[in-house]
């Protein structure tokens, strides 16, 4: 081994891992001397870069209040090629004399080191479990030119896939596999042998983030001006604000998170009103600082937007875990929905004619997409079942139609036919002239989330 201390090509760690027997070895040496430029492990393992490394790290976790994170580390895939390179290098002159070599990787000598000094600094645990997720990601400049001599055979298609700067991007698989089929004669033809040192400086970027808080509930909205999720047409707003920005704005800042994603079970018109017992929805609260939500802390939060605004109302607000959220979407389908129409006739309409349409149950319509819809979505015909329908006199001119109606109907058409394009509609059902002034939701049929009025309401 003295040829390779003595060629100044590698750092002293690096010489180590190929020769002591465990990580903790490899820093301890007392003969460490700083070479510039290691040829292996270009410098990660030194001192100034483990120190660096550990400060960004740990000022980051600051911003976190878990006690625990996840360390996951990518290296410049050169440094393959490179300790591939050595260990030929090594067997070839018989420079360690076992038969195999037994090396302790780059990666896990650095995660050893970082992981140990974070935790001494930081006062929190590396533990693989945790929900704080921490990337470090290294990169080399030397990285695209040793990666350049790897050949790009037939198999191009499958192996190598063009980035956005054209730069060739090869799997770790695709290195090995080129490795393990090279002659050891052929070998100083693709790579350096043995491993050069460098002269530039790793660059490294840490990214920290905290998997996502997901919040389920119900919402009311008691506003014909409010929209659902802001409503933005050419980059200009058009509602001053919305369900969402008025449910998902307090929650965020509850968990200090950077962004948030709101999923609803359907929606509901600007105009229309969402009442009974809400619509359900869940917020996914991204990249949060805070490390849970007790069940009184939530609590607080749904009476904070309740009481922060009159235009809506939250209830039933309990954490969940991601993979409950996906029944939302699943319910979104089949759940039936209540609804109440406020009608206008022309001319009075007979209480024959009205119960003659009270008593049909399961009307199916065919309803070709609305013209009001038609410049976002596509045009088509969808077949739709009214369950059940009741109609209430107010005067001669005006009536309440209640209808229970399959999801993803649209009330407003089938009330006035659109043009024929809604087939029947209560329009042709009564025969007689009639408009819609108003529409609520009075009930979406959907058990979900569980309601917290239940004692075991335990979710979170
Ligand atoms: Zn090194």
């Amino acid at each position: 081994m003295e040829e390779l201390f003595s060629s100044n090509k590698y750092c002293t760690r690096c010489i180590l891992r190929y020769s002591v027997e465990n990580v903790n070895q490899v820093f301890e040496s007392e003969q460490f001397s700083p070479v510039t430029g290691c040829g292996l492990c270009l410098d990660v393992l030194s001192d100034e870069n483990i120190e660096k490394t550990v400060l960004s790290i740990v000022e980051q976790l600051k911003k976190y209040e878990a006690p625990l994170y996840t360390l996951a580390i990518q290296l410049p895939q050169c440094i393959l090629i490179r300790a591939y390179s050595l260990s030929v290098f090594i067997k070839q002159k018989k420079l360690i004399k076992n038969s195999s070599i037994n090396v302790i990787p780059i990666k896990e000598s650095l995660k050893h080191k970082i992981i140990q000094q974070v935790d001494e600094l930081s006062l929190k645990k590396h533990c693989s479990k945790s929900t704080v997720l921490v990337d470090l990601i290294y990169s080399h400049e030397t990285n695209a030119a040793d990666l350049s001599k790897i050949p790009q055979k037939k198999s191009k298609k499958k192996y190598f896939c063009k980035t956005k700067n054209s730069q060739p991007e090869v799997t770790n698989q695709v290195i090995e596999d080129f490795l393990s089929n090279l002659k050891e004669s052929e070998i100083s033809k693709y790579i350096s042998f043995p491993p050069l040192s460098v002269t530039s400086l790793c660059n490294f970027s840490v990214n920290t983030c905290q998997e996502s808080i997901f919040i389920a509930g119900r919402y009311n909205k008691y506003s014909r001006e409010l929209s659902q999720t802001p409503w933005i047409i050419e980059g200009e707003r058009k509602t001053k604000s919305s369900v969402q920005d008025l449910i998902c704005g307090k929650m965020q800042e509850a968990v200090q998170a950077s962004d948030n994603k709101f999923i609803s079970s359907g929606r509901e018109d600007v105009d229309v009103l969402m009442l009974g017992k809400g619509r359900p929805f869940a917020v996914e609260l991204i990249n949060p600082k805070v490390s849970g939500l007790e069940r009184n802390l939530v609590q607080k939060l749904q009476d904070a937007i309740n009481k922060s605004t009159d235009l809506i109302s939250v209830r039933d607000l309990q954490v969940m875990h991601r993979g409950a959220i996906q029944k939302l979407k699943e319910g979104e389908e089949e759940k039936k929905k209540l609804y109440r129409a406020r009608i206008w006739c022309p001319l009075p309409v007979s209480t024959e004619k009205i119960d003659s349409v009270c008593i049909l149950k399961n009307i199916v319509l065919m309803q070709k997409t609305p013209i009001r819809v038609l410049h976002r979505r596509p045009l088509i015909t969808r077949e739709r079942t009214i369950y059940e329908t009741n109609i209430t006199r107010i005067d001669d001119f005006h009536y309440d139609l209640f209808i229970t109606t399959q999801a993803g109907t649209y009330v407003k058409e089938f009330v006035h036919g659109d043009f024929g394009r809604t087939n029947p509609s209560l329009r042709t059902l009564l025969n007689a002239d009639v408009d819609i002034l108003e529409l609520d939701v009075q009930n979406v049929e959907f058990d979900w989330p569980p309601s917290c009025d239940d004692v075991n309401c335990v979710n979170d």
